[in-house]
């Protein structure tokens, strides 16, 4: 792995380093969530160069928004960091061992028909031509004149390209890696595979990632019910809905937190409160209460739950974490209190369907609270306006 991905002389400072106990991860530094994005790319480069935004080179910006589809694209995590590897210009190709002073034949071994550049060997390479060919996928008509934006732009689109047969579109980026992974084979000898087996094993894992990966269709019917919607609905008759929040003020007080749970007629189960302390952000404190209120449903015995949460981008976070490098332990807890239960669905939740937890996580403060404590059925004084979400369900 490491001399497929590496220049030389940075595989022998990396068998230096010394390993601690979480795998490592990239995060990017000038984002809240850890993860890349076009608008935090800009500000850093203009605040780096002082320059105009409309300054900055077109090919730049086209690796910016290159890197910012990478972390989307429905594949494996070590397929999604070669990609990005791939923009950067830090795969250990000939022409770029060459920029870094290392004094190698920059000619392609493979094909002995051009410079080794990245853009060579995935898309100008016969190497690489005969497997797209065999793929079935169609490259740009002009690969062999393009840039390597311009080639992988082409192919990201195709992705997307709903006139191209799904089987194909979705293989694209296990087809990059192949590509890549054949070359390297080659290059340092190993066993050679042929194409059509290399290519089948491929068709099989992309199956098996889409199989493992798909969204099931309660989810999406729920999420789908759920958009927008202004006033607070119940689950479906198996799920009990809780509707959580995180009131949180500034990383040195304490955060209330509060949840919610009712049944498909509006019957409330029960409701929580707690306080935490020194949660550094709002996002934080919300994580921290998903991850308090599924270990509370959890030891109640629940089975079938919707968690909502008017916080959309933490409802992001939780179906894509790893767009959110930053909160990776926190994500990852919740990912495996998930298993605890048959079925567990996020919610995106709007403030004024939320109004209730909202209410009750800011009690915790205001009412000097700090005490956890869980109890049946909902809080007398916000028995009421239980009642009218209740009503206003039946109608
Ligand atoms: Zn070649």
């Amino acid at each position: 792995m490491l001399i497929e991905l590496f220049p030389p002389n940075e595989v022998v400072r990396i068998k230096q380093m010394i390993p601690g106990d979480i795998s490592d991860y990239y995060t990017w530094a000038f984002s809240n969530h850890g993860a890349y994005t076009v608008k935090t790319g800009f500000n850093v480069l203009v605040k780096a160069k002082s320059k105009p935004v409309n300054m900055i080179p077109p090919r730049e910006q086209a690796q910016i928004s290159l890197k910012k589809r990478v972390w989307k694209i429905p594949t494996l995590p070590k397929i999604r960091m070669f990609l990005w590897r791939v923009i950067s210009g830090a795969v250990a190709v000939a022409e770029r061992l060459n920029s870094r002073g290392l004094n190698v034949e920059t000619r392609c071994k493979l094909c002995n028909g051009g410079s080794e550049s990245i853009n060579h060997v995935l898309f100008q390479c016969s190497m690489a031509t005969q497997i797209w060919r065999d793929a079935a996928i169609v490259i740009h008509p002009d690969a062999l004149s393009l840039q390597l934006e311009d080639n992988l732009k082409y192919i990201f689109d195709a992705m997307e390209d709903t006139r191209i047969a799904q089987v194909s579109r979705r293989k694209i980026p296990w087809v990059l890696w192949l590509i890549w992974k054949k070359r390297n084979s080659i290059i340092y000898g190993k066993t050679q595979r042929s194409i059509g087996q290399l290519l089948s094993d491929v068709e099989d894992e992309v199956e098996q990632w889409f199989t493992v990966n798909k969204p099931t269709t309660q989810e999406q019917q729920v999420s789908n019910r759920a958009l927008h919607c202004d006033r607070w609905l119940p689950p479906e008759p198996e799920f009990m809905k809780c509707n959580l929040h995180a009131n949180w003020r500034n990383a040195h007080l304490h955060s209330g937190l509060a949840w919610i749970t009712r049944d498909h007629q509006g019957n409330v189960a029960h409701h929580a409160r707690d306080a935490i302390t020194f949660a550094p952000n709002r996002f934080t404190a919300e994580l921290r209460c998903v991850i308090w209120a599924l270990q509370s449903l959890h030891d109640l015995g629940a089975s079938k739950i919707i968690i909502a949460s008017d916080y959309q981008e933490v409802i992001d976070a939780i179906k894509a974490p790893q767009q959110w490098p930053k909160f990776r332990s926190l994500l990852e807890e919740i990912r495996r209190l998930k298993e605890g239960f048959s079925a567990v669905i996020f919610e995106g939740e709007k403030t004024t369907a939320n109004a209730i937890a909202r209410d009750l996580a800011k009690s915790v403060l205001r009412d000097g609270r700090f005490q956890s404590y869980l109890a049946l059925g909902g809080p007398s004084w916000l028995s009421e306006r239980i009642a009218r979400e209740h009503n206003g369900n039946d109608v």
